[in-house]
C-alpha cells in the first residue's frame, strides 16, 4: 500500500506538516524544574468536588515551581456539551483560587477567549493541527481508516457481546473482535477511492502494534511503579467529522502546549496503555502523570462510595448557598490532598495555604473521603480567625444573595452587627460558633426582635412561680452600667435570697439544701433573654441589646408566665 497517496486521499486539505507546528509551538523557556500543567475539563456541566482535586494540584504543582499553569477547554464531544458551561466554569474554579495563567479565559464581556502563545484552547478550534499529526501516522502506516459506520459497529459489537454472554465464551468474544479488527485493516486503495467518491464518511484508527502480553513500565507520580500491558486495540483517533478523540487530542494538545505534568482522574488509568502507544507513534516525549484517586464518601450504612453527580457537596456551586467560605473549602481540599497539611497549618495558623509546600508524595493513592463534619471544622476555625468586620462583610454578601430579610437587619445597623460578631473573636481560644453563613441567623438572630423567640425551655425543675420571683427581683435591681462583677454579685444576691446556692462548693457538698442554684438563676435569666440555653456570654449579650430591650424581654416573659 502506498501510504503517501493513502494520506493525500484522506487528508487532500491538509498541506501543514508536524515540523510546521514544532516551529509555531516550540518548547517554552521556563527555568529548570518549571512544571506545566493544566486543567482540561469536558464543559458538560458544573465543576464537581471531584475535579477541584486535579486543579487544585496541578495549580499548586505549577505556581509553587514558578511553571505555568493553563486551561484547556474540551469540547470534542458536542453532543454532550452544555450551554455556558466553560464560563462557568471559569468562574466557579476563580472563587476558589484556581486562576490560570494562560488558556480559555473570560473576556470582559464575558465570553471565553484566548490568553498565550500555545492556542487555541479549545479543541474544537483545533481541527487542522489534530489532522496534520493524523495525515502524517497515516503516511507512516501508523493509522488507517474505517469505513464502517457508527452504527453498524455498534450492531456488530451488540451481536458479538450478546453471543459472548450467551455462551459464557469470552474467548470466543475476543477472537472474533480480533478477527473484526484485522478484516478492518484490509482494504485496498481502490475501496478507499469508491468511499470517497460516494461521500462515506471514515474514522481514522491507530494500527496498534502492542502485544497485551508485554507489560510496560510506568511510574505514576502518586501510585508509584506499575506495570502496564501494550494496547492491541486499534481505537479510534479521528472521529468521522474530523474531530479527535480524546486520546489523539490528549498526546497532540499536552505535547504542543508543553505539559510536564499530566494531572488527571484515577479513570483514565485504563487508557495509559494507548496513550504510551500513542506518544510513541508520534515521537513525542511522554509527560509525567499523576492519576488522582476519586473522592468518596460513606453512605447511610457506612459503606464507602464514589461522590456522584447528585451527592449532597458535588456541585461546587452549591457551596456558595450553603454558605461556606471559599477559604474553608480550599483549605478543607488541602487536608485531603496533604496528609501533613494539617500539621503545618497548625503552626502556621496565620498563613494562607498557598504558604504550605505541597508535596506529591504525600498525597494518598486509596481515595479521599469526603466529611460534611471535617469541612465544618476546618471552616469553624478559618471563620474564628477572621476579624468581626471580615466576618460581617462575608456575611452580608452571603445573606444579599440568600436570604434577604435578614440582609436587612444586618444592613440597617453594622455597629450593632459587628459588636455581635465581635463577641468572643481575637483571643487565644476563639469562640467555634459558625461553620458557615447559614449558622449565623440562628446563632445571634436573638439579637433581633424580629427573630427572637422563646426556642429553648426553661431549665427543668422549677416552677413557673420559681422563674417569675427571679426574674422580677433581677429587673428590681438590674442597671446596665454596672460592672460585669457587679452584675454578678446581684445574680448571687438574687439566687441567696430566694433560697438558691450563690456557693457551687457549698451546693454541691449538699443539694438538697438548696432550691437550685446560682447557674439556675442564670438560665432563667438567658431564657428569658435571648431565648435559648446557649447563648454567648450573657453579661455582654445585655451590654450589646442595652438595658431597654432587656428590660423589656423580661418584663413579657414574666407577664407570659402568669
Ligand atoms: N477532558 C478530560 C476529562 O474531563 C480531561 C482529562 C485530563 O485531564 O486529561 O476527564
Amino acid at each position: 500500500m502506498d501510504y503517501n497517496q493513502l494520506a493525500e486521499l484522506l487528508f487532500p486539505h491538509i498541506t501543514t506538516t508536524p515540523a510546521d507546528m514544532e516551529e509555531k509551538y516550540p518548547p517554552r523557556n521556563l527555568p529548570e524544574g518549571a512544571k506545566v500543567t493544566r486543567f482540561a475539563p469536558s464543559p458538560t456541566g458544573f465543576v464537581h468536588f471531584g475535579g477541584l482535586f486535579p486543579s487544585t494540584v496541578a495549580e499548586r504543582l505549577a505556581h509553587q515551581s514558578g511553571g505555568v499553569f493553563y486551561l484547556r477547554i474540551e469540547d470534542t464531544d458536542a453532543k454532550r456539551e452544555v450551554e455556558g458551561a466553560s464560563e462557568g466554569l471559569i468562574r466557579t474554579l476563580a472563587t476558589y483560587g484556581i486562576h490560570f495563567d494562560e488558556g480559555a479565559i473570560l473576556d470582559e464581556n464575558g465570553n471565553i477567549s484566548d490568553k498565550g502563545a500555545y492556542g487555541p484552547y479549545k479543541q474544537s478550534m483545533r481541527g487542522p493541527i489534530y489532522q496534520t499529526y493524523a495525515k502524517q501516522l497515516v503516511r507512516e502506516g501508523k493509522a488507517y481508516p474505517c469505513f464502517t459506520t457508527e452504527e453498524e459497529l455498534d450492531e456488530l459489537q451488540q451481536i458479538n457481546k450478546k453471543e459472548a454472554i450467551k455462551h459464557t465464551d469470552w474467548q470466543a468474544e475476543a477472537e472474533s473482535r480480533r478477527a473484526e479488527m484485522l478484516a478492518r485493516r484490509n482494504f485496498t486503495m481502490e475501496e478507499v477511492k469508491e468511499h470517497l467518491a460516494a461521500g462515506h464518511p471514515f474514522v481514522l484508527r491507530i494500527l496498534a502494534n502492542g502485544d497485551p502480553e508485554k507489560k510496560t513500565k510506568f511510574t505514576d507520580l502518586v501510585r508509584g511503579a506499575l506495570e502496564i500491558p501494550e494496547n492491541d486495540e486499534d481505537f479510534v483517533l479521528l472521529k468521522s467529522d474530523g474531530i479527535p478523540t480524546y486520546h489523539f487530542a490528549h498526546a497532540v494538545d499536552d505535547h504542543l502546549m508543553g505539559t510536564t505534568h499530566v494531572i488527571r482522574g484515577e479513570e483514565w488509568l485504563p487508557s495509559l496503555a494507548k496513550h504510551i502507544q500513542l506518544f510513541a507513534y508520534l515521537g513525542f516525549k511522554l509527560p509525567k502523570y499523576m492519576h488522582i484517586s476519586q473522592i468518596m464518601r460513606l453512605d447511610e450504612n457506612g459503606n464507602k462510595k464514589k461522590l456522584s453527580k447528585r451527592d449532597m457537596g458535588a456541585n461546587m456551586d452549591d457551596y456558595t448557598g450553603m454558605g461556606y467560605s471559599p477559604e474553608a473549602v480550599c483549605e478543607y481540599v488541602m487536608t485531603l490532598l496533604n496528609s501533613n497539611y494539617e500539621e503545618w497549618h497548625a503552626k502556621n495558623a496565620d498563613k494562607p495555604y498557598t504558604d504550605f509546600p505541597f508535596n506529591i508524595k504525600k498525597m494518598s493513592v486509596s481515595g479521599c473521603l469526603f466529611d460534611f463534619n471535617k469541612l465544618g471544622d476546618v471552616s469553624k476555625n478559618i471563620i474564628s480567625r477572621m476579624t468581626a468586620d471580615e466576618v460581617y462583610e462575608k456575611l452580608c454578601v452571603w445573606a444579599k444573595a440568600f436570604d434577604s430579610d435578614f440582609a436587612a437587619e444586618l444592613l440597617a445597623d453594622a455597629d450593632y452587627a459587628k459588636k455581635i460578631l465581635a463577641i468572643g473573636r481575637g483571643g487565644k481560644k476563639p469562640r467555634k460558633d459558625l461553620a458557615t453563613w447559614v449558622d449565623a441567623k440562628p446563632y445571634m438572630g436573638f439579637f433581633y426582635d424580629k427573630y427572637y423567640a422563646l426556642v429553648d425551655s426553661y431549665p427543668a425543675g422549677f416552677d413557673n412561680a420559681d422563674i417569675k420571683a427571679a426574674l422580677t427581683k433581677f429587673l428590681e435591681t438590674y442597671d446596665a452600667a454596672d460592672e460585669m462583677n457587679v452584675w454578678f454579685d446581684k445574680i448571687k444576691k438574687i439566687a441567696d435570697e430566694l433560697g438558691y446556692a450563690s456557693d457551687m462548693k457549698a451546693y454541691k457538698a449538699d443539694p438538697s439544701a438548696f432550691k437550685g442554684n446560682v447557674a439556675d438563676i442564670s438560665a432563667f435569666i438567658r431564657v428569658a433573654v435571648t431565648g435559648k440555653q446557649n447563648a454567648p456570654d450573657l453579661y455582654t449579650v445585655m451590654q450589646i441589646i442595652g438595658e431597654a430591650r432587656t428590660r423589656e424581654r423580661i418584663e413579657a416573659q414574666i407577664a407570659a408566665l402568669n
